[in-house]
């Protein structure tokens, strides 16, 4: 059993594990995940399916026995993953994983992201851990703009305060195909900075919008305080809005604008183009 994928019950793992059956046997891939019934198609396909939640240290243990690489998903019970991501770190350890993949994020040890300190957090408990491993460090999906894309189609407006800060997202599909390639790979690099080929503008994001949608969409530029304010007359949650806010303070300050080509170098070819992801979510 040398390869493991945790979080394959989601949607980066399973990307994962499709990617991961056109290099290896299924008999060499084992799904890690923590709900018996969404794991079952995997089970079902003559894929070995080890139920694990990140809140059970000897369970993990359990699932990594005998796996010899693991491409760790980094939860998303966001606040709880320092604690629930030692406990994968040390079932790792245990169970004598030989390599590590870990999904942090772009810049992880200099990123103002909000959830970039639970990613540092992991990534020095690998470094301690004594194990090898690598830093899938994956800038935003994509995917992520699925919501604006129905508000464009609703309003015809992008509201944002991210201002002139550009944003080199990546398809969920390329960074999952990217994963694959370096577990798969014989002396991966020790940190991946994985984003799009391309960075774009709110302007783009809304003339990329306009075109799927099929009517004008107007970038709708505002302060920090009034975005909170719309987002709270849409009926979102407070901690939803903050992390928002200050995601778009983030973009604004130019976190998430790198292209160092890195992950179409990986993949061997140009990355996904924003348009093709958001179209098919259309
Ligand atoms: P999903 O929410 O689809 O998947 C998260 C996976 O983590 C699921 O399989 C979930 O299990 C599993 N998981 C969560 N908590 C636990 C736990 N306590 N024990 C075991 N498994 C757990 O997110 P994605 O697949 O799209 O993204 C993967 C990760 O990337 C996210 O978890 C998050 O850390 C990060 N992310 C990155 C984004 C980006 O733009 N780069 C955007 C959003 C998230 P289950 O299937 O049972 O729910």
């Amino acid at each position: 059993m040398p390869f493991a994928i945790t979080g394959a019950t989601g949607q980066f793992g399973a990307l994962v594990v499709t990617r991961l059956l056109e290099r290896v046997p299924a008999s060499e891939v084992v799904a890690v995940a923590r709900d018996a019934a969404k794991a079952a198609p995997y089970a079902e396909h003559g894929i070995p399916v080890r139920l694990a939640d990140y809140d059970d240290p000897v369970a993990l243990t359990a699932a990594f026995a005998g796996v010899d690489r693991l491409v760790f998903v980094s939860g998303s019970d966001v606040g709880q993953r320092v604690r629930q991501h030692r406990n994968v770190v040390e079932a790792a350890q245990a169970a004598g994983v030989g390599f590590v993949a870990y999904t942090s994020v772009l810049h992880a040890d200099r990123s103002p992201l909000l959830v970039a300190p639970e990613h540092a957090a992991t990534e020095a408990m690998l470094a301690a851990s004594g194990i090898a491993h690598t830093l899938l460090r994956n800038g935003w999906y994509h995917d992520n703009y699925a919501s604006a894309l129905a508000a464009a189609r609703s309003t015809g407006l992008l509201l944002t305060s991210a201002g002139t800060g550009r944003v080199a997202s990546a398809s969920r599909a390329d960074l999952a195909e990217a994963a694959a390639t370096i577990i798969t790979t014989e002396s991966p690099e020790p940190v991946y900075e994985l984003s799009g080929d391309a960075a774009w503008t709110q302007e783009e994001l809304a003339e990329t919008l306009g075109a799927i949608v099929g009517r004008p969409v107007q970038v709708w530029h505002v302060d920090a305080e009034q975005h909170a304010t719309e987002l709270r007359a849409q009926g979102l949650d407070e901690a939803t809005i903050s992390f928002l806010v200050a995601t778009d303070a983030h973009i604004a300050a130019g976190a998430l604008a790198d292209t160092p080509g890195t992950l179409s170098r990986v993949l061997g070819r140009a990355s996904t183009p924003l348009i093709d992801t958001l179209r098919a979510l259309a």
